[in-house]
């Protein structure tokens, strides 16, 4: 019998590459500023697939904050 950890590495091996399926088919037409904590900075995330797309701009940036 397999060991539960090793259970939800593979099951997140799975989810992984559904996430990267959905990823490469979404065309990020909406996206949101989100702070990144592995990063630790602001991205551009999309709202449909959850890719990092790019880093916001300086102006994006003190926009998104003072909004
Ligand atoms: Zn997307």
């Amino acid at each position: 019998m397999k060991k539960r950890a090793q259970q939800i590495k593979e099951q997140q091996s799975e989810l992984n590459k559904e996430l990267r399926k959905i990823q490469r088919k979404c065309s990020h037409k909406d996206q949101q500023v989100r702070f990144d904590y592995i990063n630790k900075r602001h991205m551009w995330y999309c709202k449909e697939c959850e890719l990092p797309v790019r880093y916001p701009s300086d102006s994006e940036l003190g926009k998104y904050l003072h909004s």
